[in-house]
């Protein structure tokens, strides 16, 4: 017998390609009822809550916020105090992947099957994790699938009027103010745009470090040393030489005018996380 319960989801990050995937469903696949869900740590940029805002807007419906039952103070205390880290992403367990299971699984449970559509882009490798383990939830790459590479994903939000999130001037991935993929050049960025958002993580990490915490935010050193006057300016300087020779090396390309060189191409590229920085 077919099954005709279907349940179609996409999630937004806050970041450009989940928002370009859902302008370009909603624009390609009109006659798909999608949920778009947003699944909100608490700590995230107000920009990003002022993007989802107006994707709303394109989209005609709204991006449902999905909260965590526990807040980002909560699970911190639960670890110990100890900060979340490339190596212990507690947070994105507890705060990201968890809210999202405990979402779909009733509609599994009703017999549905779940087509969750994800960000991953033509011209990126498809990561493991993102396999479901139930199969009943399926994954899908329509990006992957139809060719849509990074310039495409800006190409579909600037003819859509949304443009990219306004944090890209400053930052490259979405995701908390405090990530700890962040490079050293965006908590310097973060210090100057959101100094409150700056001290709040400072707050963290004195207290994780005052509880053993083997962690700090950036790698090899707390806030704290980083913000000092004279290892801003070095790690400006840092940024400032990468760039200069990232520009002196690029071919121009009249085709590609809206492409921007992005700290992958400066720092080389950093893990991320599927979850928060699509
Ligand atoms: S954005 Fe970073 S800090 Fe936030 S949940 Fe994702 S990995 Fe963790």
């Amino acid at each position: 017998m077919m099954n005709n319960k279907e349940k179609h989801v996409l999630g937004i990050s806050g970041g450009k390609d989940s928002a370009a995937l859902a302008v370009f469903m909603r624009d390609n696949y009109p006659e798909l009822d999608i949920e778009y869900f947003f699944t909100d740590t608490g700590k995230e940029l107000p920009e990003v809550y002022e993007y989802l805002s107006r994707l709303e807007g394109y989209l005609g419906k709204p991006v449902l916020r999905i909260n965590p039952n526990r807040d980002f103070d909560f699970w911190l205390m639960h670890h110990n105090n100890y900060l979340p880290s490339p190596r212990a992403r507690w947070c994105t367990i507890k705060m990201k992947l968890k809210p999202f299971e405990d979402w779909v699984k009733p509609f599994l449970a009703d017999g549905y099957s779940v087509y969750s559509y994800v960000a991953i882009r033509s011209d990126e490798e498809f990561r493991e994790g993102y396999q479901s383990n139930d199969e009943n939830l399926r994954i899908k790459l329509p990006f992957a699938e139809n060719g849509i590479d990074k310039q495409a994903v800006i190409n579909i939000l600037e003819h859509s009027g949304l443009g990219m999130p306004e944090y890209y001037k400053w930052r490259s991935r979405s995701g908390c103010t405090f990530c700890f993929f962040q490079r050293k050049i965006e908590w310097v960025h973060l210090m100057k745009e959101h100094p409150e958002a700056f001290e709040e993580a400072k707050a963290y990490e004195k207290k994780a470090t005052e509880h053993g915490s083997p962690f700090t935010w950036s790698e090899r050193e707390s806030l704290d040393e980083l913000s000092r006057p004279e290892r801003v300016a070095q790690i400006k300087s840092d940024y400032e030489k990468r760039l200069e020779r990232a520009k002196s090396k690029r071919i121009a390309n009249p085709l590609r005018t809206h492409e921007e060189i992005d700290l992958d191409e400066l720092y080389g590229k950093s893990k991320v996380c599927l979850a928060c920085h699509k």
